[in-house]
């Protein structure tokens, strides 16, 4: 553990650090382009200089192993001077290209250069050319001349996804980034290459020129796509609610994954990061209720009026076991708990949780076959997954009020099933955020909110329960699954009332052995790990 002073001040650094990390645990950080905490070192940017006192020349800081006894200065004349020296040469070549770069405003170039540049540039020479907006992948754009070959995006498919794509070819200050002739940037998690790109080189083809980053809202949340729960945050517009495009309000811009030591580190699959798009596909926003005329908008009031008078004549009959609730491992531990409070408060003892329809891909890195968010969640609940069961039950004209909340039950069993419990139950309630099948063959369908519109909780596959939270109220008339399961209990006199996500958690973690001692302050922003 050695101990050396940096900038005046006394640290003591872990075993194996360098003075890179040594300066940020002084609260003195040097400037850095090609290091990477998940990457090896390349050392080739040269801008993380340092004095370090009895050395002849300024080491870079993310190669030089902290000592004990060094005495470093990150801000001495010498520091500065070589910083300014090493970002001319950076800029040597590189375009002019800030206005029209989509980089700008999370550029690293920009950033320091506004505070070490020289601003007075000696070099007036022509600078070489390179291709400019070259897809590179079905998610990356290369622009060569933008590229400052900090190795981040070849070592981070060498050495982390281990797919080799990228390379850096040609010589001197003709080199330039590429994919090796007749290839593509196409492994599962190309996406981070461009997070990781600390200049305008790689952008999104998906995000390019949608917004300007200095107008994105930031939301931490949690990645729905796999039972992972990648840590991420959602990007949103909602400083440009008066363009025409965002009519409706705020939407996902794009999702960056987000630093959890325990989960994801640093990445996230392009699977979850371009899933986004899904949750406003077929979008349902108002309330609905099926006649002899088709699917009719209706109310809030007069849909849970309708749900709650069945329930009721089925109670008041005793014959809750004709009813059915099945409830989805996309739901969050917040929905799911008031789900199954106000069922077994109502006697209904046919509840099921649905997973996902089929299995999705798996590797040894961070996707999961599982593709849904809780899954954990719904088992440390106690839930039955049988929903086959339940649905099958359905189907042979066992129940006769069916209500479904969150998957999309053709998809998982087919339109024909779906058919048959439309004319077996005399009730079919279809609550859910997207308009699959299910829609078509529902009595009643309750919109609700999407991921990215609530609070609450996942439970990844480590039994590590996470955060959600809102980026943006839900869209329409949609509301979070919780809430309308409480807005049912208040018709039926049930009494599971809640005002908000952290009073039905404080109330789940109570009450639920395996959350026993969890609250959303010790959850914060890495989860917490379900009891054994
Ligand atoms: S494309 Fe970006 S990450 Fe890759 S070498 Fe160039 S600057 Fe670095
Ligand atoms: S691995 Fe799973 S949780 Fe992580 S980003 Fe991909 S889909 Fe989302």
């Amino acid at each position: 553990m050695p101990t050396l002073t940096i900038d005046g001040k006394t640290v003591t650094v872990p075993e194996g650090a360098t003075v890179l990390q040594a300066c940020e645990q002084a609260g003195s950080p040097v400037p850095f382009y090609c290091y990477h905490p998940g990457l090896s070192i390349a050392g080739n940017c040269r801008i993380c200089l340092v004095e370090v006192e009895q050395s002849p020349k300024l080491p870079i800081a993310c190669y030089t192993p902290a000592a004990e006894g060094m005495v470093v200065h990150t801000t001495s004349d010498k520091v500065l001077k070589a910083r300014q020296d090493v970002l001319e040469f950076l800029l040597i070549n590189h375009p002019l290209d800030c206005p029209v770069c989509d980089q700008a405003g999370e550029c690293w170039l920009q950033d320091y250069y506004m505070n070490y540049g020289l601003y007075n540039p000696k070099f007036d020479e022509e600078k070489v050319k390179k291709p400019k907006a070259v897809p590179i992948g079905p998610t990356v754009m290369l622009d060569a001349e933008r590229c400052i070959l900090c190795s981040r995006c070849v070592r981070f498919c060498d050495e982390i996804t281990k797919t080799g794509e990228l390379g850096i070819f040609n010589r001197g200050d003709h080199s330039e980034i590429g994919v090796a002739p007749g290839k593509e940037l196409t492994n599962d998690y190309s996406g981070c290459t461009v997070d990781i790109c600390p200049v305008g080189a790689l952008t999104d083809r998906d995000f390019r020129f949608k917004c300007r980053v200095w107008y994105l809202g930031s939301t931490k949340s949690v990645c729905p796509g796999c039972s992972m729960g990648c840590n991420i945050e959602i990007h949103d517009n909602r400083e440009r609610k008066e363009r025409p495009h965002v009519a409706q309000g705020a939407r996902v811009m794009r999702l960056k994954p987000r630093y959890n030591a325990d989960v994801n580190q640093w990445w996230m699959c392009d699977a979850g990061r371009y899933g986004y798009k899904a949750i406003d596909e077929q979008r349902l926003t108002t309330v609905q209720h099926r006649n002899g005329h088709g699917h009719q908008t209706s109310t809030w009031s007069d849909a849970l009026d309708l749900l709650a008078s069945t329930l009721r004549r089925l109670q008041e009959a005793r014959q809750m076991d004709r009813a059915g609730v099945i409830l989805s491992t996309q739901l969050t531990n917040e929905d799911l708990y008031v789900a199954k409070r106000v069922a077994q408060a109502l006697g209904i003892r046919n509840v099921a949780v649905q997973g996902p329809a089929r299995p999705g891909r798996q590797d040894d890195f961070l996707m999961k076959a599982d593709t849904s968010p809780n899954t954990r969640g719904a088992q440390a609940l106690g839930l039955s997954l049988d929903a086959a069961g339940l649905f099958a039950r359905a189907a042979r004209g066992e129940l006769t009020t069916l209500y479904v909340c969150g998957p999309d039950v053709i998809e998982a069993y087919g339109q024909a099933a779906a058919d048959q419990v439309k004319n077996c139950v005399e009730l079919f309630v279809y609550q859910g955020s997207n308009a699959g099948g299910s829609v078509q063959a529902a009595h009643l369908v309750l919109p609700a909110a999407v991921y990215a519109e609530k609070d609450g909780t996942f439970t990844n596959d480590q039994g590590r329960v996470q955060r959600i939270r809102p980026a943006f109220a839900p869209l329409g008339e949609a509301k979070p699954d919780w809430q309308i399961w409480t807005e049912l209990a208040a018709r039926l006199e049930v009494p599971v009332s809640f005002t908000d996500a952290a009073a039905v958690f404080a109330d789940l973690a109570a009450r639920e052995p395996a959350f026993k001692g969890l609250t959303y302050e010790i959850i914060g922003d890495a989860g917490a790990l379900l009891k054994a």
